[in-house]
C-alpha cells in the first residue's frame, strides 16, 4: 500500500503497521500490527499500563506515529514524518469513560452536531433512530445535566455513530457505569455496531467484556500483542500461561514429562510432544474438574476430599484437597455450575475436562 492507494473493498477498515511508541525514554508501544475488518469488532484487550489507550488515541490521530503506519480503508493517514490527518478528517468516532456532552445543547442538538455535511432535513431523522436502538428516543429534548451517568454515554455513543464513521475508536465506555446498567448498555451497543455494520476498536481490561463485544481480541502486554484470535481462541487455544491466567483463575500445578506424561496430584497427563525431563506448568481451569462424591464416610481422607464448598450465585466454588497416587496434595479449586455445597471432608473423584488443561513449558526451568 501506498499513501494514493484508492479504497478497495477488500481494504481492512484499520491496519496499524508496525506501530511503536516511547514517551521520553518510556517505550510503551514495541512493534505492533494489528488489522480490523470492515464490520468487524476487536477488542483490545490487557492489564493496566500495557499501552492499549496509546494505541488507540495513534488510530484517532490524537497522537502522532513516530513509527509504523496507520491506513484506513486502505488508505495511508499517518506515518512517521510524512502524513499526518487529523482526527477531525479520519472519519473515525471516538467515545472514551468519559464522553462530555455539550451542556448547552440538548440530547437530540448533541446527535446533530457532527452532522451539518447532510441535508437540515436528514439530520434529526438519523439522530432520532440512534437515539431509538440505544433506548434514548423518549429524552431527545432534555439537556445533558438532566440525564444519569449512564444515559449520557448512551447519548455519547449516539452522537458518535451519527456520521456514519467507517471506524469507532472506543476507549472502556463502560467502565465507569455499575454492573447492571453497563450489561445493558454494553448489549444495546454491541446491537447497534453489528446493525450499522461499524469496524470498531475496543480498549477494555475486562477479559468478560471483551468476549462478549469482541469478533476477535488482541491481548497485549507491555507494549506488545501476545495473541489475536476469536474469544474461543483465546480462551480455549492460549498461547502461553499469561493468556491463561488473564481470563481468569486457575489451578496451577507443576511436573516433569516421563515418558511422554506427566504425573500430578489429580492423575497422570499426556504431553507426548514435549521431550522427556521437561520440566512443565500444567494449567487447569476451575471448570475443568468435575467432581463425583464418593460413597464414603466424611474425613475419609485417603482419598481426595471437599475442605470447604462456597455459592458465589451461578456457580459454586469447591475448595479440595486432591492426593495423588505418590502421596503428594495439591489445594485445588472447583467451580461447579449451579448450587453445589459438598460437607467439608466429603471424599470425591476428581475427573478432568481436558479441553480445558494446558500444559507449559517452565520457562527459564532446566531439564530435570
Ligand atoms: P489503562 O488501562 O490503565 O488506561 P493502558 O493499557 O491504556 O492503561 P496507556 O494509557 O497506553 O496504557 O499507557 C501506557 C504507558 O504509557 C503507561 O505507563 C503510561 O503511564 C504511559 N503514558 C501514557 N500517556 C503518556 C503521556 N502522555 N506521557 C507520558 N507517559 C504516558
Amino acid at each position: 500500500m501506498t499513501s494514493s492507494t484508492a479504497p478497495t473493498f477488500d481494504s481492512p477498515a484499520l491496519a496499524l503497521q508496525g506501530i511503536e511508541h516511547a514517551f521520553g525514554d518510556h517505550r510503551v508501544v514495541k512493534g505492533i500490527d494489528l488489522v480490523i475488518n470492515p464490520g468487524e469488532v476487536m477488542c483490545l484487550l490487557g492489564p493496566s499500563g500495557c499501552g492499549k489507550t496509546t494505541l488507540l488515541r495513534i488510530a484517532a490521530g490524537l497522537e502522532a506515529v513516530q513509527t509504523g503506519r496507520v491506513c484506513l480503508d486502505g488508505e495511508e493517514i499517518a506515518g512517521p514524518g510524512r502524513t499526518h490527518r487529523p482526527p477531525e478528517k479520519r472519519s473515525v468516532g471516538l467515545a472514551f469513560q468519559e464522553s462530555a456532552l455539550f451542556p448547552h445543547l440538548s440530547v437530540l442538538d448533541n446527535v446533530t452536531f457532527g452532522l451539518n455535511h447532510l441535508p437540515r432535513r436528514e439530520r434529526a431523522p438519523r439522530a432520532q433512530s440512534l437515539l431509538e436502538q440505544l433506548g434514548m428516543a423518549d429524552h431527545a429534548s432534555r439537556y445533558p445535566h438532566m440525564l444519569s451517568g449512564g444515559q449520557q454515554q448512551r447519548v455519547a455513543l449516539a452522537r458518535a455513530l451519527a456520521p456514519r464513521p467507517n471506524l469507532m475508536l472506543l476507549d472502556e465506555p463502560f467502565s465507569s457505569l455499575d454492573a447492571r446498567l453497563r450489561d445493558q448498555i454494553r448489549d444495546d451497543t454491541l446491537h447497534v455496531l453489528k446493525h450499522l455494520g461499524t469496524a470498531t476498536l475496543l480498549v477494555t481490561h475486562d477479559p468478560e467484556e471483551a468476549m462478549f463485544m469482541a469478533d476477535r481480541i488482541a491481548l497485549m502486554r507491555d507494549g506488545q500483542i501476545v495473541q489475536t484470535g476469536t474469544p474461543y481462541e483465546l480462551y480455549c487455544l492460549p498461547v502461553d500461561p499469561f493468556v491463561v491466567t488473564f481470563f481468569g483463575e486457575v489451578n496451577e500445578l507443576e511436573g516433569v514429562v516421563k515418558n511422554g506424561q506427566i504425573e500430578t496430584s489429580i492423575g497422570t497427563l499426556k504431553a507426548e510432544w514435549l521431550e522427556d525431563d521437561t520440566a512443565v506448568q500444567v494449567m487447569i481451569r476451575p471448570e475443568a474438574l468435575r467432581l463425583k462424591a464418593l460413597n464414603l464416610p466424611i474425613g475419609e481422607h485417603r482419598e481426595s476430599h471437599v475442605i470447604m464448598a462456597k455459592l458465589l450465585g451461578r456457580a459454586s466454588l469447591v475448595h479440595l484437597c486432591a492426593h495423588a497416587q505418590n502421596g503428594e496434595e495439591a489445594h485445588l479449586h472447583a467451580r461447579v455450575p449451579g448450587v453445589y455445597l459438598p460437607a467439608p471432608g466429603q471424599p470425591v473423584e476428581i475427573d478432568l475436562d481436558h479441553s480445558q488443561v494446558f500444559i507449559f513449558p517452565r520457562r527459564g526451568a532446566s531439564p530435570r
